[in-house]
């Protein structure tokens, strides 16, 4: 899932067939572990994100491991000299000499992120007003932390957007040769002429791009960047692909959902950079993690920018398609803690799409579509 690669075909799989014994017997925020089996998982690196600005509203704490580990996480309150914490312990785990052994932080409600023994695990020490939530990912296996320092109010803020190009640095995403579309380039000009867009039409309005360059992000990066920032709308924005010969092409807009559509669940392991049966597998632990609130807040937000993208594409392709406001699960998605939604612009690989994405027009007219759905969103919650 670190690595997203080009449409389906390239699409990075992992061909592991016990991958959905595993996904069987998940222990997302599980005490007790169910599946009595441990194997010899390392930790191989502890990535911190979202805490680089002094006032970062929190941070995510992502473990690595080859393998897969069983855990236990523990939330400690303060005592004595020490903060609270939260203590993640595995069983049968060993790391690798090159994690730090102690990292600190400082930021974003966490101070400090520790290994520690007897039992190996690692410890995160908070501040006082921090909380956490542990959950993991798989393919490869990572248990992530959401650290949230205690928030100031939200009174008097300005709504903050953040727009987040699909892919980047070595995962360009879906291409068209014929016409040298790039997902990754195309949909970091869609984001910059939305937040130029958006800007114009909502001064009051903070925009940031979770990339600005041709650089490769993880997913967690790309999501803990929006609640460090205590965004109010978070926005991924892709280009469609399809191996099959596309007939229809046309506009979507997801929002994070379990789903049975067999194409939702190709589309989802392809940009996830996964299999159509991790998407299948994982999801159904996604409802836990999915406020109710947030998700009405997804799907009017996704409305907004379906009608509009699509009503502002038409100025220049009147032909092209409104395949609706779905649901599908996508991990760029998860753990987002405001509205959030995945648009797939147009497709690459659908003739008369790929033609009008090369004219400037055409790109500018989806970008305003996008940042009047947004503006429109923000203006009415
Ligand atoms: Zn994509």
């Amino acid at each position: 899932m670190f690595g997203l690669v080009v449409a389906a075909a390239a699409c990075r799989s992992d061909p592991s067939p016990r991958r959905q014994q595993e996904l069987s017997s998940p222990m997302m925020e599980s005490t007790e572990p169910r599946n009595p089996r441990v194997e010899t998982a390392r930790l191989q690196r502890i990535d911190v994100y979202g805490a680089g600005t002094e006032n970062a509203a929190g941070a995510r704490v992502v473990l690595l491991f080859e393998g897969v580990p069983l855990f236990e996480q523990k939330q400690l309150p303060a005592e004595g000299i020490l903060p609270p914490r939260i203590a993640i312990e595995l069983q049968g785990a060993e790391w690798d000499a090159s994690v730090p052994v102690s990292q600190a932080i400082g930021r974003g409600g966490l101070q400090r992120v520790r290994l520690a023994t007897p039992n190996p695990r690692v410890v995160l020490d908070l501040h006082p007003t921090a909380t956490g939530r542990v959950f993991f990912l798989t393919d490869p296996y990572r248990i992530v932390v959401d650290v949230s320092a205690a928030p100031p109010s939200r009174n008097e803020r300005r709504p903050l957007v953040v727009l987040d190009p699909g892919h980047g640095g070595r995962e360009p995403g879906a291409a068209n040769d014929r016409y040298a579309l790039v997902e990754s380039q195309l949909a970091l000009e869609l984001a910059e002429l939305t937040a130029t867009r958006l800007r114009a039409i909502m001064p009051r309005s903070r925009v940031l791009l979770t990339r600005s360059g041709d650089v490769g992000l993880s997913l967690e990066e790309r999501c803990a960047l929006a609640n460090a920032m205590e965004a109010d709308v978070f926005v991924s924005i892709h280009l469609n692909a399809s191996s099959e010969e596309v007939r229809k092409g046309g506009v979507t807009t997801f929002v994070l959902d379990t789903t049975n559509n067999r194409q939702a669940l190709r589309l989802a392991a392809r940009e996830n950079g996964t299999r159509v049966a991790e998407v299948t597998g994982i999801q159904s632990l996604l409802a836990k993690h999915h406020r109710q609130s947030q998700a009405e807040g997804s799907l009017t937000l996704a409305g907004r920018i379906q009608r509009s993208t699509l009503k502002a594409g038409r100025r220049v392709l009147p032909s092209l398609s409104d395949r609706g406001v779905r649901r599908a699960m996508f991990y760029v998605l998860v753990g987002a803690r405001m509205p959030s939604v995945l648009l797939e612009a147009s497709f690459l690989t659908y003739e008369p799409e790929a033609r009008a994405l090369t004219k400037h027009r055409y790109r500018r007219a989806l970008a305003d579509g996008i940042a009047s759905g947004i503006a429109s969103y923000l203006q009415t919650r």
